[in-house]
């Protein structure tokens, strides 16, 4: 490097100011306009003092005044010669320094990790460090032929000329972000700082850049930026930036009446089938498929479903929010008909079969439709809307669309202050044990009850069918039926100690599809039997026919697991299901209840005494006890005993009702209780 291209003048470091290459020629200059002057004076002393007699005297004092002006002149060229040498001693101490200083920015700028450029007032590069040559691919010639504005991205360009710019004119260098090209066609982005070369009249000759390569930083960073903003499996946007988006489109709406928009909540029925029966890597497979067939066909609905628009179309949002959901903001669309139409053509693309890991897979998806409406101010409340209105599609039979309305808000609203009444309920232990007995058709007496919950709201005695759903989707099911299986099987264990029979009285209780679900169900029911020492086999569980055949795998996993305590297995509500008579058959279950949609229709309808008639015998060639439910009149009994029905359940004998009134029952039908000591005798003996 020569010594021109020391850089100098660093804004950085005003502080100590370095030695300057100017200050060094100025100070030889000065020597040598000293050295001539000497030389002058000296020469013109000697020429006058010879040629023109200056002083025109005697001899004798003539030679004198020679001599001394002579002695004069030397003792000058004396002083002038130390003052020279100590001048020379000086100028050679400082060009070391230089030396040193030189090979020190040598060493540094040759081993430096960052770029360190000096490039002329046209942008020429003058020098670059050999990091020049790592970070971008170029050799050390090409560098010197090329222009480095040139490969700087034609956006940053203009850019970093106006920075060189300022630079040069302040003398102050910012910190700047530019991309520029790698020899192999890549952009890499480099972060640079840049301070000026002044030359002697302190105006700006060259400058420093200093520059790193931060590529592989801001790629982290956008990475970072990008998973914070983005679903990890399907890559597509995730909640927060679609609330972002929907949250912008409304803020769009109150500004522009007529810009409208909907939101679409996307649930895929029954994607929980997928996972436990395929697995978790063909269920992440199907969200992955689900979603790329989503985008495409968003891209085509746009098209199709709303050409007339004219002006460019906005990109609609597809975002996944997690699980089997997917959420849809539909920019600029013209009325309601429009996301409608996009949500059934969306639902159609959807229902043509996927093939992942060699399995067929047919998805259905229910569709929640929301409005962009002027009373709405929170992204939040959109999507909330739009989730309600699917959770109405989903119940409505699935495979459907629905579009939010304010009614739907309402009911939204009083399942979720249910909800918390029921918290409170079970805190304030509110809820009630109800018994139903169960006759046997031949002999008439009470076999066993049926526990059914009622919850004691004020003054109000609430049946199941105004709280179970809630308590089933909300989870609250699980503690409220411990505490039920608990009190029935206590009260059984009462019963039998009273009331002696052979075979003894049984107790059914119901299961809902949470519970199944629960992996802990087995345990938590053996927990209980063990506690209160009931018989299993005097346990009987009652589950719908639906959640037995909802997934056939993992059901016989749970039967057979509940089975295995002991405990009897009863399918609800036969017939309102499509079992197939093979499923069945393979299900360790021990008796159907047919539905009582069929019971309380049998006497006056030739059809449902059919079906019931048919149900009866699939259950006898099955070796299965049959139970009617919802028997209410002496018609159907009769009936049902022509048709050989072993039990019965019904208002007819019995509505449901506390322990005192069943302990009376029991006392009329089945015969006498047992003494105070027997029963007691009889509770202690298990
Ligand atoms: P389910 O298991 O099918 O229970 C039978 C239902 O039929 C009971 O309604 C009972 O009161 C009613 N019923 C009985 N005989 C007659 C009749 O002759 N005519 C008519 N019209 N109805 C009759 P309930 O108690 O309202 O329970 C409804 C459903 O709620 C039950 O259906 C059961 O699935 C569920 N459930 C009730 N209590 C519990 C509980 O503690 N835990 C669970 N998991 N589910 C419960
Ligand atoms: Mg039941
Ligand atoms: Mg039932």
């Amino acid at each position: 490097m020569s010594q021109e291209e020391f850089p100098t003048a660093n804004q950085n470091q005003p502080a100590a100011t370095p030695i300057q290459r100017w200050q060094i020629e100025g100070r030889e200059w000065w020597l040598w306009g000293l050295a001539v002057v000497v030389t002058l004076v000296l020469t013109f002393g000697i020429v006058s003092l010879t040629y023109f007699q200056l002083h025109p005297q005697t001899e004798g004092t003539y030679w004198t005044d020679l001599k001394e002006w002579v002695r004069g002149l030397a003792c000058v060229v004396l002083l002038f010669d130390i003052y020279t040498l100590y001048q020379h001693l000086q100028l050679q101490q400082i060009r070391r320094r230089l030396a040193e200083r030189d090979q020190l920015f040598q060493l540094i700028t040759e081993n430096a990790a960052d770029m360190i450029a000096v490039v002329d007032g046209t942008g020429q590069r003058i020098y670059n460090s050999p990091a020049y040559q790592h970070v971008l691919g170029y050799s050390a010639e090409e560098l010197k032929t090329t222009s480095s504005i040139e490969q700087i991205h034609p956006d940053d360009r203009q850019r970093v000329l106006e920075a060189a710019r300022k630079a040069r004119s302040t003398g102050q260098g910012q910190r700047l972000e530019y991309r520029i090209r790698h020899k192999d066609g890549s952009w890499r982005i480099l972060e640079s700082t840049a301070s000026v070369i002044r030359n002697a009249k302190g105006e700006t000759e060259k400058l420093v850049i200093v520059n790193r390569d931060i590529s592989e930083r801001k790629r982290a960073e956008e990475l970072l930026a990008h998973s914070a903003f983005h679903d990890g499996l399907t890559n597509l946007p995730n909640r927060a930036l679609f609330l972002d988006r929907l949250q912008r489109a409304l803020v769009l709406s109150k500004r522009h009446t007529d810009y409208k928009f909907a939101v679409l909540f996307i649930d895929v029925d029954e994607f929980k089938v997928f996972n436990d029966s395929l697995g978790h890597k063909v269920g992440d497979e199907v969200l992955v498929q689900i979603g790329l067939r989503l985008t495409a066909s968003l891209r085509e609905v746009d098209t199709i479903s709303r050409p007339q628009l004219g002006q460019a179309q906005k990109d609609d949002t597809l975002a996944r929010l997690g699980g089997d959901e997917y959420t849809i903001l539909l920019e600029d669309i013209r009325d309601p008909s429009d996301a409608i139409r996009v949500a059934e053509r969306l639902q159609s693309r959807l229902a043509v079969p996927f093939t992942v890991q060699g399995y067929e897979i047919v998805v259905n998806a229910s569709v929640g439709i929301a409005l962009s409406t002027a009373a709405c101010a929170h992204a939040e409340d959109l999507l909330r809307d739009a989730n309600i209105a699917m959770y109405r599609a989903k119940r409505a039979g699935k495979a459907r669309c629905e579009v939010f309305d304010t009614a739907m808000h309402e009911v939204a609203v009083r399942r979720l202050e249910l909800e918390t009444e029921l918290r409170k309920g079970l805190e304030l232990s509110e809820f009630r044990t109800h018994y139903q007995p169960i006759i046997s058709l031949k002999t008439g007496r009470i076999t066993g009850f049926e526990a059914l919950t009622r919850w004691q709201h004020g003054d109000r005695l609430l049946s199941p069918a105004e709280f179970i759903a809630v308590a089933d989707e909300t989870g609250l099911i699980i503690p409220m039926n411990r505490i039920l299986l608990r009190e029935a099987c206590e009260q059984l264990r009462s019963w039998h100690a009273q009331f002696p029979a052979e075979p003894p009285l049984t107790m059914s209780v119901n299961i809902t599809s949470k519970e199944f679900a629960h992996p802990n169900l087995a345990n938590g029911i053996a927990e209980t039997l063990k506690q209160t020492g009931l018989d299993p086999n005097h346990l009987q569980l009652e589950i719908t026919e639906t959640i037995a055949m909802g997934d056939p795998e993992k059901a016989a996993s749970v039967l057979a697991e509940l089975k295995a305590l002991g405990v009897r297995l009863s399918v609800d509500d036969f017939g309102t299901g499509y079992s197939s008579l093979s499923r069945l058959q393979q299900f360790p279950v021990d008796s159907l209840k047919i539905d009582r949609a069929f019971i309380s229709q049998m006497d006056s309808d030739a059809e449902s005494h059919k079906i019931v008639q048919v149900i009866i015998m699939l259950a006898q060639t099955l070796g299965l006890v049959t139970v009617a439910e919802g028997t209410e009149t002496e018609e159907q009994v009769n009936q049902l005993k022509v048709l050989d029905c072993g039990f019965a359940q019904g208002y007819y004998f019995s509505r449901p009702a506390d322990h005192h009134v069943i302990s009376d029952l029991l006392l009329r039908v089945n015969g006498r209780a047992a003494t105070p000591a027997k029963a007691n005798a009889a509770l202690a003996g298990g």
